[in-house]
């Protein structure tokens, strides 16, 4: 579905880079559920992986659009971006809300692809989606802050060399709104670990590289504060709309990838005499998958759009992400219907995306939490937790 697209020459580049990582390569990572590492490699080669970072810092100083295009492309090719996405959203905390010496720091080295920046510290088991009330707690004691707590689906943390983490600073009941208190630092996970801080795999569903984290006494010097102590909710709600307009990127890219798939497919196969497209059980899911596409596309774009020229863009990104997440779904199951019993094998692919695309529609925040965001604060409807 070529109509309208942006940025050819990206996507012509891109698409170039993943096709050398074809299904197969994504089937053997996940045996062993390891990390594509020759796949980042090339993508931070290629200088995609820091569009965002800006020229001063050794980045291509890209809109979010472009990037966001950059991950559409991966994933419609049928890779995916998830072992690296983060670097672009995380990334943007630390230049909105970090000092120049820690902006001097890292930035250049994360655009060489010699510092990797992947880790997202946030949700924890105790708390999930109700941010505010985690438990974590950094302590300043002199010249350095000692973390205690842990956190769950921390994905990237045995890969990357640092990660931006979400902290308790003054304790809930001592601030008068529960988003004030937190704090963002970045962690050197390679000075950290096995001092106060240990990473356990989580295995999951999909090759997604999850972790949980535990810290206990982890001591942390001053200078890995970002921003304002107390400030941190604020700095990662930032983050969240780059990341959710990210992410839809690639929903409509798993969304593009099931269709072209499906219609090969279903052009192909023949059974009763016709080939099974002509079929409109086969054929109207399809269609049906496309027109939601292409309009979750739209809004992907409106959202882009607005924070590009760094308008408000709240209600956007997460219709954005409600709207991706729902049409790469609906296409999932399209495709995964279409291929009949051969989705269920390994080797057409299908069933790994239709795995793995499962993922938008619960995190970074599942559905309900958005359209919980949309009562309250576009619809004026009450607070409904
Ligand atoms: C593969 C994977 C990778 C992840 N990577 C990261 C990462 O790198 N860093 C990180 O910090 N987190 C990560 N997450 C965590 C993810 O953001 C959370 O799983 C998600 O935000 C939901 O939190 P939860 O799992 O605790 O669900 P819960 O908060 O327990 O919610 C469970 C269900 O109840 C619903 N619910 C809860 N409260 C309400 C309400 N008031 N109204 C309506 N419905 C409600 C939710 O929508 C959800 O469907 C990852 C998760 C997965 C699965």
């Amino acid at each position: 579905m070529d109509t309208g697209l942006d940025y050819a020459e990206i996507r012509d580049a891109v698409a170039r880079i993943c096709a050398g990582y074809p299904g197969a390569y994504w089937r053997d990572l996940e045996k062993d559920a390891a990390y594509p590492t020759a796949f980042v490699q090339a993508l931070t080669d290629s200088g995609f992986l820091a569009a965002l970072i800006p020229e001063e810092y050794g980045g291509a100083g890209l809109p979010l659009r472009a990037a966001a295009v950059i991950l559409e492309t991966i994933h419609a090719s049928g890779a995916s971006a998830s072992a690296c996405h983060a670097q672009m959203y995380i990334m943007g905390t630390l230049l909105r809300h970090g000092s120049d010496a820690q902006k001097t720091r890292y930035l250049p080295e994360i655009a060489a692809g010699s510092l990797r920046l992947q880790a997202f510290g946030v949700t924890e088991p105790s708390t999930g989606s109700d941010t505010t009330r985690l438990k974590t707690r950094a302590v300043r004691q002199g010249d350095r802050y000692v973390v205690t707590g842990q956190k769950v689906w921390t994905s990237r943390a045995l890969q990357s060399d640092l990660m931006l983490l979400l902290a308790r600073t003054t304790p809930i009941d001592e601030v008068k709104r529960k988003s004030e208190g937190l704090s963002v630092f970045l962690v050197d996970l390679t000075a950290a670990a096995g001092a106060g801080l240990e990473i356990k795999p989580l295995p999951a569903m999909i090759n997604h590289n999850t972790t949980e984290v535990f810290m206990d006494g982890l001591e942390l010097p001053l200078d890995a504060l970002v921003g304002e102590e107390g400030q941190g909710f604020r700095y990662i709600l930032d983050g969240m709309n780059a990341e959710r307009i990210l992410l839809s990127g690639e929903a409509v890219g798993d969304a593009r990838y099931f269709l072209r798939r499906a219609t090969e497919y279903a052009k192909e196969r023949e059974v009763f005499g016709r080939p099974i497209g002509q079929n409109q059980g086969i054929a109207f899911p399809l269609a049906q998958a496309l027109a939601q596409t292409e309009a979750a596309d739209l809004m992907a774009r409106k959202a882009a759009a607005l924070f590009d020229i760094g308008e408000a863009c709240g209600p956007e990104a997460n219709m954005a992400k409600l709207l991706t997440s729902e049409a790469a779904w609906a296409a999932a199951e399209a495709c995964f219907q279409a291929f009949g019993g051969f989705a269920f094998a390994r080797e057409y692919d299908i069933e790994r995306k239709w795995r793995e695309t499962r993922l938008f529609r619960t995190a970074p925040i599942s559905t309900n939490m958005v359209l919980a965001y949309l009562a309250q604060h576009v619809l004026g409807l009450p607070r409904s937790y």
